[in-house]
């Protein structure tokens, strides 16, 4: 575990290694460390791998050698999820012996074809509660959900005040998944907490998960991070730039002109001199770095960053 640093803020970057970093990751990891650093604060990295079907063999090495590459530095050790399911099941287990969690035997189909299944905040069907008072007759458990209640109201860094009433706009979410894998909801909030991380950074494609990340903070007696949440890098069409739709990797061996490009994302205006040394931008970057300029928008079009001008 990291040395605590009081009165000092902690920060940290958490890819999922599903491929190689991209543009929307890069704005992540930039955001997360220089709002760390420039408030003399500690950066961690940790590999969010919990869900090892989506994790790709050699991704997770890729992210770390590119973020070497660009000139990052994190403090410690990389924490990785996959070697914490003893933590995890240990967590679980308290929640299971304080009745926050109940067995939940319907199928993805079911939830989705069912008629009391209201989208929540995020556009995917909020759990109708089938299961919610014991598994129906006939009924195997496949998946344990938390038992949510009333409303969550936080204020972020970026995009103001929030507010949802979890029931609605959320519903029951899964913190042990059928195939037995723990779901990242658990993981983030034992990580975070069990990391010291009090200061959350990350991108606003997370926004709808976070008032049931302070719900489960609060269940559990953990702090409650500050959070920020930057806006998402999307495509033409308006997707979100993923490793899934194999957004182009950051190049490795020419990274300044994608660092200049993320830190004009986030509304810095990096002098245009310093486009391709990564050293004068990270100079420049630490010096200047302000969050109230990051644009208060959930998504915004990615910037090509052509490498020659
Ligand atoms: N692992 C998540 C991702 O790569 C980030 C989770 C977080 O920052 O809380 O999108």
């Amino acid at each position: 575990m990291p040395e605590p640093n009081p009165g000092k803020p902690c920060g940290r970057f958490a890819p999922s290694p599903t491929g190689p970093l991209h543009f929307g990751s890069l704005v992540a990891a930039l955001g997360s460390c220089l709002e760390a650093r420039t408030r003399g604060g500690r950066w961690l990295l940790r590999m969010e791998d919990v869900d090892q079907p989506r994790s790709r063999p050699g991704a997770a090495a890729s992210i770390l050698a590119t973020l070497e590459a660009c000139g990052f530095e994190w403090d410690g050790e990389v924490m990785l999820q996959s070697t914490r399911g003893v933590r995890y099941r240990e967590v679980f287990e308290q929640l299971r012996a304080a009745g926050a969690v109940y067995p939940c035997g319907c199928t993805r189909s079911e939830i989705d074809s069912a008629s009391n299944a209201t989208p929540g905040s995020d556009g995917a069907p909020v759990y109708p509660g089938t299961c919610r008072s014991g598994l129906p007759r006939g009924k195997a458990a496949r998946a344990w959900r938390l038992r949510m209640e009333g409303n969550i109201d936080f204020d972020d860094a970026v995009q103001g005040r929030r507010h949802q009433n979890l029931p609605r706009d959320a519903g029951d979410c899964v913190l042990l998944r059928a195939d037995g894998l723990f779901a990242y909801q658990l993981a983030v909030v034992v990580d975070d907490a069990d990391q010291g991380i009090d200061h959350v950074v990350r991108g606003a494609d997370l926004i709808d998960s976070t008032p049931r990340q302070i719900y489960l903070q609060r269940l559990l007696g953990l702090p409650t991070p500050a959070y920020a949440h930057l806006p998402v890098a999307v495509d033409a069409a308006g997707n979100k730039l993923s490793k899934q739709t194999r957004a182009t990797p950051i190049d490795a061996a020419r990274p300044g002109p994608a660092l200049f490009a993320a830190l004009s994302f986030l509304g810095q205006q990096p002098p245009a001199e310093r486009r391709r040394a990564s050293a004068d931008l990270w100079a420049w970057a630490l010096a200047h770095w302000k969050l109230e300029n990051v644009p208060h928008v959930l998504t915004q079009p990615a910037l090509d960053y052509p490498l020659e001008p």
